[in-house]
């Protein structure tokens, strides 16, 4: 008879045979490129319903694929062909910056690849090259970012055909490189404070272009250290006049500045330029500083589009006030902030699918004698990151609306779905990019220790990601516009004015989702009920009225008191937590409008699964909101919390067909072969990466 010793002494032989059978088969997955989780532990609370849902991989990934793959795999391909073109771990500031603009010849001049062409054509595929390269390097991404969306995108969005004509080829094959020149030290988010000067000289037909105070120098402008030849330099234009003042400022406007010779490359008189330095992340990106001495440019580089000087100093524009001419000219300058939101996804994309493969793959305890479990078995790590995935594909169909809107704008010009972008873009840039910068951390420490290395990307892509929450408009400051956005469509609501499309649900809103919370509904929590879009929906809305109609209260009533400014400071986080409920709104309304558009079975039915998870997370998070209003009853509350944990168990049950639907190349998710050496490719076997 065996001992008790000798049975427990086979037991471990036979669990430690497992653990073996468990890494050699863990290791086998490093060679074959498939992917498939080791078995899963079951949650005894949600055995009875942990069936797995049958997710066609293949359907659900051609369903999220955008248009423009071939374009994307084109450029992926020329950079993997070109070990010499890829950012290693460890390079200094200047030799990135060499890199990252060697890169940016490479896939114009190389590849062939002329972004130039799209931004204003076929907005759609210039986002989608500008999230390849991101891909590629982040640096490189705003790199070209800062080329063709916005010292390019200026010319041809504010300027007018003879500026066209004269600028686009060289934008277009970079021997025009050049600069977006619109902060300063002292105004960055208050555009409309900026103090650099271009005044109208009639008798030379000239604009003087002039820094009046080191708070007026241009600041953190990207391609101005190195490489820039032009700067769109954003000045006040000031004109003689003939009455007492001598002179009339007509607000700020746009001019093409040369700042380096196109042969020598020499700093132009006038002309003065310094190095922004060593950045915390983007350092293949040459950030510099610009000051003007009485630079003296041709009239005609004023950026005409909204506004016009003739030879003799007189002003015309076909927009009647300077705020009028101002919102026009940022209102075309709204494709960067589209750009950010899109590649804000693109980094999430990234990081979710690095942090769920190393949590399917790595293990850590288990039951007693039994082999450990994959980390993402571990109900925390569910939490921490299936709601996240369930964003991802929440935030990818939110950010193919704003684009598909972003390029009907573009072709149509249509004033309220100018103001429609305007408001969206700023919304959904501020509430990705935000979401973003903290699920990069989350994802780092999901991956423990290893996380920590920099080949496994996090920190750059933290780093480099992080700006994205301040450029290109500072998120608070966006958020305002949207919240300004709603309470201005509110009160033409209740003056007969007309809702674009996007905010059309206020109409109702004010009457249905405001009208006392229904006792009934509020306790129904049968699973049915609670995973109906309509009450997601619903529930979303009636947060975003509630939150709209008692801020307009608000404000009215302090600003007897306070006047606007002050009222407007007193409710600031109101206003803030309004947008952001508004474009979550947005954003699940798209996802439940995407599922319902798929045409493959198993694909919706993993797309409605994410789509829950996300609805259902948000109201969660938010119940104290729902719970203060009596909206959700007691055990209601309970209900969606439970469900909210199921599902985040289903979710993950697929994660491995949901993260693969993204289809990232492997060079994005994996260390790049630059990156690569004998010890790191043991190092990632022995860690799973
Ligand atoms: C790496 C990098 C690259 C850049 N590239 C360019 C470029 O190429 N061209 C260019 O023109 N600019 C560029 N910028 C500048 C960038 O656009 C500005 O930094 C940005 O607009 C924010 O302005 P600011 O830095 O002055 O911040 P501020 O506006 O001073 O904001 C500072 C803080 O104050 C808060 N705040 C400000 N106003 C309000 C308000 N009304 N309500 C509540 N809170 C408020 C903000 O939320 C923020 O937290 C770049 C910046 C960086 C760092």
């Amino acid at each position: 008879m065996e001992s008790r010793r000798e049975k427990n002494l086979m037991a471990e032989e036979e669990s430690d045979g497992l653990i073996a059978a468990r890494r050699i088969q863990r290791l086998s997955l490093h060679i074959s490129p498939s992917l498939t989780p080791p078995p899963l532990l079951q949650p005894e609370t949600c055995s009875a319903r942990s069936k797995k849902l049958d997710v066609d991989g293949q359907a659900l990934s051609l369903y999220m694929r955008g248009k423009h793959m071939d374009i994307q795999e084109k450029i992926f391909d020329f950079y993997n062909s070109r070990p010499d073109l890829q950012t290693p771990i460890e390079i200094s500031k200047d030799d990135h910056r060499e890199l990252c603009m060697n890169q940016l010849l490479g896939l114009v001049r190389e590849a062939g690849i002329r972004p130039f062409r799209y931004v204003a054509d076929d907005p759609e595929k210039y986002f989608a090259i500008m999230e390849a390269v991101g891909s590629v390097d982040m640096s490189l991404g705003i790199k070209m970012g800062v080329q063709y969306s916005l010292w390019g995108g200026s010319v041809i969005n504010l300027g007018t055909k003879k500026h066209r004509d004269k600028y686009f080829d060289g934008i277009d094959n970079l021997d025009y490189t050049g600069c977006f020149a619109m902060t300063e030290l002292h105004h960055g988010s208050n555009v409309q404070g900026l103090q650099t000067t271009a005044t109208f000289d009639p008798l030379k037909d000239e604009f003087v272009i002039d820094t009046p105070h080191d708070g007026a120098i241009k600041w953190w402008i990207g391609n101005a250290a190195v490489h820039g030849k032009f700067a769109t330099v954003f000045a006040r234009l000031i004109l003689p006049t003939h009455d007492s003042k001598g002179v009339s400022d007509m607000g700020v406007h746009a001019f093409i500045v040369p700042i380096r010779d196109m042969k020598t490359h020499q700093t132009l008189p006038g002309v003065e330029i310094q190095d922004c330095g060593h950045k915390v992340g983007l350092n293949g990106v040459d950030n510099g500083a610009l000051r003007f001495r009485s630079v003296r440019i041709p009239r005609d580089n004023l950026l005409n589009r909204f506004g016009d000087v003739s030879r003799d100093g007189t002003y015309t524009s076909s927009l009647p006030t300077i705020n009028k001419r101002f919102g026009a000219t940022l209102g075309e300058l709204v494709g960067g902030r589209v750009g950010l939101a899109y590649a804000s996804v693109g980094v999430l994309k990234i990081s979710a699918t690095i942090a769920i493969r190393y949590s399917l793959l790595r293990q850590q305890f288990g039951p007693p004698k039994q082999p450990e479990v994959s980390i993402l078995d571990y109900q925390s790590q569910q939490h921490k990151l299936m709601p996240m995935l369930a964003s991802t594909y929440a935030y990818h169909f939110a950010t193919l609306y704003l684009v598909e809107k972003y390029s009907e704008m573009k072709k149509t010009h249509d004033e309220q779905l100018v103001a429609d972008v305007h408001a969206l873009s700023a919304g959904l840039k501020s509430y990705i990019t935000s979401y973003t910068a903290k699920a990069l951390s989350v994802c780092r420490e999901a991956c423990g220790g290893h996380g920590y290395a920099a080949v496994n990307r996090f920190g750059s892509l933290r780093n480099d990601h992080d700006i994205f929450q301040t450029f290109e408009g500072d998120n608070t400051v966006l958020l305002q516009q949207v919240a300004a956005d709603l309470l201005k469509r509110y009160k033409e609501k209740f003056q007969g004015g007309t809702l674009t499309v996007t905010w059309s649900y206020l109409r109702e809103s004010m009457n249905t989702y405001l009208s006392q919370p229904n006792p009934v509904t509020a306790r129904w929590e049968g699973e049915d009920h609670l995973r109906d879009p309509k009450f997601q929906l619903d529930a979303f809305r009636y947060r975003t009225s509630r939150l709209l109609q008692n801020v307009a209260a608000r404000l009215q009533k302090h600003s007897k008191t306070l006047g606007g400014f002050g009222a407007w400071n007193r409710c600031l986080n109101h206003l803030l937590t309004l947008a952001e409920s508004h474009i979550e709104t947005v954003i699940l309304a798209k996802f439940i409008e995407a599922v319902k558009n798929c045409p493959d079975p198993s694909a919706r039915a993993a797309l409605k699964l994410v789509c829950d998870l996300y609805a259902l997370d948000r109201i969660w998070k938010d119940i104290g909101t729902y719970r203060n209003v009596d909206y959700v009853a007691p055990n209601k509350a309970k209900a969606i919390h439970k469900l909210t944990e199921y599902l985040s168990f289903q979710v993950r049950n697929v994660a491995k067909e949901l993260v693969d639907a993204f289809e990232l190349p492997d060079h994005v998710t994996r260390a790049p072969i630059a990156m690569q050496s004998d010890a790191y490719s043991q190092y990632t076997q022995v860690v799973g990466f």
